[in-house]
């Protein structure tokens, strides 16, 4: 038994699977993944994990892996040396950088990466190409929240700890599935309604688990939650219910604030939300009376044209109840992959460099500059949406993308893989052919969490380390290591030996991480930024006042106009999220046997009024059809929906995935698809 024991790996990580960031030990004994063991150190869970972080893993040695990489020749991919590849990577990205400048390139960095490997992606694109059109999947999910933070607080990510929303006296979500898309924290929530009565407030067109165990449950009319949050705002303001000495303390903006919320009355947020007005009173007065309040929003919220203006909304709300910099309140856009918080920290976005320094901030650019020893480019570059714009316009001719099945996981995805197809020269960097791969000029296989060391972010801005479990699988290798060498073929050596060099030059160069440091992270430790350079964390952001001027938060008015419905002939709603047993397009998920036997097939959810009013059972074929494209599925009956919605999981990669249905809509302020915004017809194919 003792020699057994000798051959069993311990090794701690940090789950792919959400932005909760649960750590634990992964036990393994040669290549094989015997179980995970959670922790009581673990920060973000303790003892606890979910269905994936526990049985997620046969996917590291799924045989569907990439082992080398792939040079397309005329229809077929050929493997190839590492060599061959990169050289070959490097003599095209250079050749059309020198002939069409560098904005014909465009990078799409992996929320499911490391932060070291976001900070060399940016760096890639910055120093040795020269442009900033670098971005990453947040623009598919949070960056609406993001901005509607920025725009009022100054930090756009959780204002405090998984350890705040536990401690609330009241939690409200909103558009957050939560018991599926964050199950341990959800747990916590199910938990402090057992130990102290915590009340919950759930808004969302779903009647999920959450739903199920709320206080209050309500289900407002889609892309109307910007409505009853500035109703009920409006409401505790007109009866003198605010937090008065809050607002004299810590608050700007008040007087055009309050005269932009005379349109938001009781009587137009009935109409329009469809909940009772004598009910927006009862949240209204609940609100204002409730102890600490805790907001937590997901997709629900921000893929709508107008998800920044509604995470506004919402921090006008806590701004205004004095919910913020105490413990137990504030705002918790719940971030979605496990890296999707570090990899925008760490500068893959089109206008930040890492820690959300803007790129036309001269200081900050001679900072990088000096380090880099390059003329970087100030203007803002290209996110996601306007660079697949830019390859049908004919500016964008080269995409680099690494980790992301951006063909699947971008709304309209006809559009997108027809961008595709125009491009003179694609290199996709991932662990599967995936659906974008099949598009590429090169395949570079990459190796996943387990195979690499690093660190990762979770939703509550806590960096944590991970470290090798494995070795990388037949010839992949982790991102980093991939990035270097394509930096080095195209001049530029970095050098670096390990992942904690590269944190360490991220934070010589970013006042937000100043202070952080492999050396504090080693195990299960980790820091919340802002990371002062003395080492001091903050797991609740504001304590010291808002990272404005003079401290203080500011009020943002907004007005609302509703921009889409549904109509005659497009006369459904579909709506769309996650399941608990997958992740995002399942590329990972579904190569876990135990876990695509439990849900192998799409569906789409259908209510019983719907079923009824088209003559439809339960396993009925269906086809949805909206204006962008088609998808098929299987028929759900069940009162999970309610009248003319339907819904779809996401996390789906047949032929019914629900982006085949999105089309070209985005949030207007941060480009962010409005992929809950879809009106389409059904057919039925089969009536069953
Ligand atoms: Fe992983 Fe999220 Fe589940 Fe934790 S809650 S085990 S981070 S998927």
């Amino acid at each position: 038994a003792a020699m057994r024991e000798e051959r069993i790996k311990k090794t701690k990580t940090v789950c792919t699977y959400c932005g909760v960031g649960c750590s634990f030990d992964v036990w393994t004994k040669d290549r094989k993944v015997l179980k995970v063991e959670p922790h009581a150190q673990s920060p973000a869970n303790g003892i606890s994990t979910c269905v994936k972080g526990k049985f997620g893993w046969d996917y590291v040695n799924s045989d569907e892996r990439l082992s080398k990489p792939l040079i397309r020749r005329g229809n077929a991919f050929e493997e190839v040396e590492w060599d061959e590849a990169i050289a070959y990577v490097a003599k095209r990205f250079k050749e059309i950088r020198d002939e069409k400048g560098p904005d014909a390139l465009g990078f799409i960095s992996s929320s499911k990466a490391t932060n070291e490997e976001s900070f060399l992606m940016q760096k890639l694109a910055r120093q040795v190409i020269g442009m900033n059109n670098i971005d990453n999947c947040s623009r598919y999910c949070q960056t609406p929240a993001t901005m509607g933070l920025f725009r009022t607080v100054g930090h756009g990510g959780d204002s405090g700890s998984i350890n705040d929303i536990a401690e609330a006296s009241l939690v409200i979500t909103i558009g957050s599935n939560t018991a599926e898309s964050h199950p341990v924290l959800a747990s916590r929530i199910k938990r402090s309604q057992k130990l102290f009565g915590q009340k919950l407030f759930v808004f969302d067109l779903r009647k999920h688990e959450m739903a199920k165990r709320a206080d209050r449950f309500h289900q407002p009319k889609s892309g109307t939650d910007l409505i009853w949050l500035s109703a009920v705002t409006k409401y505790i303001l007109d009866n003198g219910l605010e937090d008065k000495n809050f607002l004299d303390e810590w608050v700007n903006g008040f007087d055009d604030y309050r005269e932009s919320l005379e349109e938001f009355t009781m009587e137009y947020a009935e109409e329009m939300t469809e909940i009772p007005k004598e009910e927006l009173i009862a949240i209204a007065e609940d609100i204002a009376s409730a102890e600490k309040v805790a907001v937590c929003w997901a997709m629900g919220v921000t893929q709508h044209m107008r998800g920044s203006d509604t995470s506004t909304a919402i921090s006008n709300l806590l701004l205004i109840t004095g919910n913020y910099r105490r413990p137990g309140t504030g705002a918790y856009p719940l971030r979605g992959h496990n890296n999707v918080q570090g990899c925008s920290d760490f500068g893959s976005m089109p206008n930040f460099f890492p820690g959300y320094e803007k790129t036309t901030d001269d200081e900050a650019r001679a900072r990088y500059e000096k380090e880099w020893g390059v003329q970087l480019p100030a203007e803002f570059g290209m996110d996601n949406h306007e660079m697949i714009e830019a390859i049908h316009e004919g500016n964008l001719t080269s995409m680099f993308v690494i980790g992301e099945d951006t063909g699947i996981v971008d709304a309209n995805i006809n559009y997108v893989t027809a961008a595709f197809e125009k491009l003179d020269f694609f290199v996709v960097q991932d662990l599967f052919l995936t659906s974008t791969a099949e598009y590429a000029d090169v395949v570079l296989p990459a190796a996943p969490s387990l195979e690499k060391d690093g660190t990762f972010t979770n939703t509550e801005r806590r960096i944590q380390r991970l470290y090798k479990a494995l070795e990388p699988k037949g010839d992949s290798k982790p991102d980093w290591e991939i990035l270097m060498a394509i930096a080095k073929e195209l001049g530029y050596d970095w050098g670096y030996t390990h992942p904690g060099e590269i944190m360490k030059e991220a934070a010589s160069l970013a006042p937000m991480f100043a202070g952080v440091s492999y050396d504090l992270l080693e195990g299960y430790d980790s820091l919340q930024w802002p990371v002062a350079a003395d080492g001091t964390d903050s797991p609740r952001l504001f304590e010291d006042g808002f990272p404005f001027e003079d401290k203080k938060a500011k009020l943002y008015p907004l007005e609302f106009e509703l921009k889409y419905d549904t109509n005659e002939e497009y006369d459904l709603h579909v709506n769309n999220g996650r399941l608990l047993e997958h992740f995002h397009e399942g590329n990972m998920t579904y190569k876990s046997e135990g876990i695509a036997r439990k849900t192998p097939n799409a569906f789409i959810e259908v209510s019983p009024e719907l079923a009824e009013e088209r003559g439809i059972k339960e396993g009925a074929e269906i086809k949805l059809i909206s204006e962008a494209g088609e998808a098929t599925g299987v028929v759900t009956v069940t009162d999970r929906v309610r009248g003319k919605e339907v819904f779809l999981p996401l996390n789906d990669n047949g032929k019914s995935a629900v982006n085949y249905l999105t089309d070209n809509r985005v949030d207007k302020d941060s480009n962010t698809p409005a992929y809950k915004e879809i009106a389409v017809k059904m057919e039925v194919m089969k009536k069953k």
